[in-house]
């Protein structure tokens, strides 16, 4: 059978026929963490996104080579690093570990390249000497600077003028540039940066845009078939990835350009200064990976994500449900896939579509076999036995609270071995508690 895939292209605001263009194989680039601090869900969501368009990609073509970065040299890396007292390397290294661990618990599937900016350096610095070479770059004060004016399709993808991008965003002023609007390719070591590499510019580092357009060349080649990212990175990242690529290589670096849409905490926008940033660790305390990862999937990805206790604890209930189901009946591995499924997923990557068809064939008890296979496949959920997930559900909040309520009795009846029984059934269950003057916390071990 010809499946036929749509994805909604940001570079001409359009859904689309996904053609690659070579006949079987396809090459896609998705901006990774910067490695500072623990992944939140707004990290997440593009992690989980990209991964089950990578499983369908995998399913239609025999070769794809998916490159997600990480970006490891950052003022706000260094800045962390120093407010820690530990080096860059320490904290980029510990910080792509959690990275990691938060994704394999959302069950996301590891990419065939992980490059690092800081092992790229020398491919930066060539990169950045073609685009000098080209006309496009010139250096001012110990920085090079890309001038935008050089590119005439700047503000195409966010499809806007120059002028509107200028003045719509916060744009770094800077005596140096020739326009207000050129962003940095290279910038010297400073009092808030000085850790360098040494370049025929002097000793520095690079800018953030020009190492995702270097990598994504080296992994990919001149032009290649998809690259995504959060929408947040339409402009200027991606703006910029576009105009830097071209000018080096006179094409357009991809032909599909992908964004998921914003992530929301309770209806507020996520941020530092709100106090409402969300770690995936700290969700993972409360509810597994696979929930989070069906919470993130029940919205469309280029829809805004409204992330609450509320989106979980549905998620929570239709997994329950279907792990119902399949207690009995019984699983066995199969290839064949649902079609009904498969073709919500096919269109623009239509997952809610694609948990209602499920959810359809559970109730219908129609063929569940595949279905369930289906959604381990595309979905990456649905992965446990029946048994363990519900065990781990019996360990929810509401029984952990109330094993806490009757240790606490029992040590205020002077009943210290109950008291330590307890605790020793919520250890056995992977719960660690804490107590100190302001009562008993609790976390999963
Ligand atoms: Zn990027």
């Amino acid at each position: 059978m010809q499946y036929k895939l749509k994805l909604y292209n940001t570079l001409h605001n359009k859904l689309e026929d996904f053609i690659p263009i070579n006949k079987d194989y396809v090459g896609m680039y998705v901006c990774g963490p910067t490695v500072y601090d623990r992944a939140h869900i707004g990290n997440a969501r593009p992690a989980v996104v990209f991964d089950v368009l990578y499983r369908v990609l995998k399913y239609l073509y025999n070769n794809v080579k998916y490159v997600r970065n990480i970006t490891d040299v950052d003022d706000k890396i260094y800045k962390a690093a120093k407010n820690k007292h530990i080096s860059i390397n320490d904290l980029t290294q510990e910080t792509a570990k959690m990275y990691h661990d938060d994704t394999d618990a959302l069950n996301v599937l590891s990419v065939d390249i992980e490059p690092k900016a800081t092992e790229h350096i020398n491919d930066i610095i060539e990169f950045i000497q073609r685009i000098i070479d080209s006309g496009s770059g010139y250096i001012s004060n110990n920085h090079v600077y890309f001038d935008v004016t050089s590119y005439s399709n700047y503000g195409e993808l966010s499809n806007k003028t120059l002028d509107d991008l200028i003045n719509g965003s916060r744009i770094e002023v800077s005596q140096n540039k020739k326009n207000p609007g050129d962003f940095v390719l290279w910038k010297p070591v400073d009092d808030e940066f000085p850790v360098g590499w040494d370049s025929p510019w002097g000793k520095g580092r690079p800018g953030w845009h020009i190492e995702c357009s270097t990598m994504a060349n080296k992994y990919l080649g001149d032009k290649f078939d998809i690259h995504g990212g959060g929408c947040d990175l339409v402009f200027p990242h991606h703006e910029n990835e576009i105009a830097q690529s071209y000018s080096a290589n006179k094409k357009i670096m991809a032909n599909y350009w992908i964004h998921n849409g914003h992530v929301m905490i309770d209806c507020q926008k996520m941020s530092k200064s709100l106090g409402n940033v969300c770690t995936v660790r700290s969700i993972l305390d409360k509810f597994n990976g696979e929930t989070i990862r069906l919470a993130l999937l029940m919205t469309h990805y280029r829809s805004p994500l409204n992330f609450c206790s509320e989106l979980l604890q549905q998620s929570k209930n239709i997994l329950d449900k279907w792990y119902q189901v399949i207690m009995h009946n019984e699983i066995t591995n199969t290839d064949e896939v649902d079609e009904n499924m498969l073709s919500s997923l096919l269109d623009d990557l239509n997952t809610p579509q694609a948990i209602h068809n499920i959810s359809s064939a559970m109730k219908n008890n129609n063929n569940i076999n595949t279905a369930v296979n289906t959604c381990r496949k595309f979905l990456g959920i649905l992965n446990k036995n029946p048994n363990e997930w519900f065990h781990e559900i019996n360990v929810d909040e509401e029984w952990i609270l109330k094993q806490i309520e009757l240790r606490k009795q029992a040590k205020q009846n002077k009943d210290y071995v109950e008291a330590d029984r307890i605790r020793n059934v919520l250890c056995e269950n992977g719960i660690v508690l804490e107590d100190s003057k302001n009562g008993t916390s609790w976390k999963r071990k």
